[in-house]
């Protein structure tokens, strides 16, 4: 295992999955990202079923 860590584009909610924080978005290259890495439990998370339960 990588220890791949999961970070959210927050303009445009692309998900990128890499071993650290990506310099900027491949989807619309912006730089600013939120680390989701302990919400996220597996691929179901790339289903798009975000709830606010935390
Ligand atoms: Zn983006």
């Amino acid at each position: 295992m990588l220890g791949l860590r999961y970070y959210v584009c927050e303009a445009c909610d692309a998900v990128h999955a890499d071993v650290g924080e990506p310099t900027a978005c491949g989807r619309c290259g912006d730089g600013a990202f939120v680390d989701v890495s302990a919400t996220v439990r597996g691929d179901d998370y790339f289903t798009r079923g975000l709830s606010r339960n935390s």
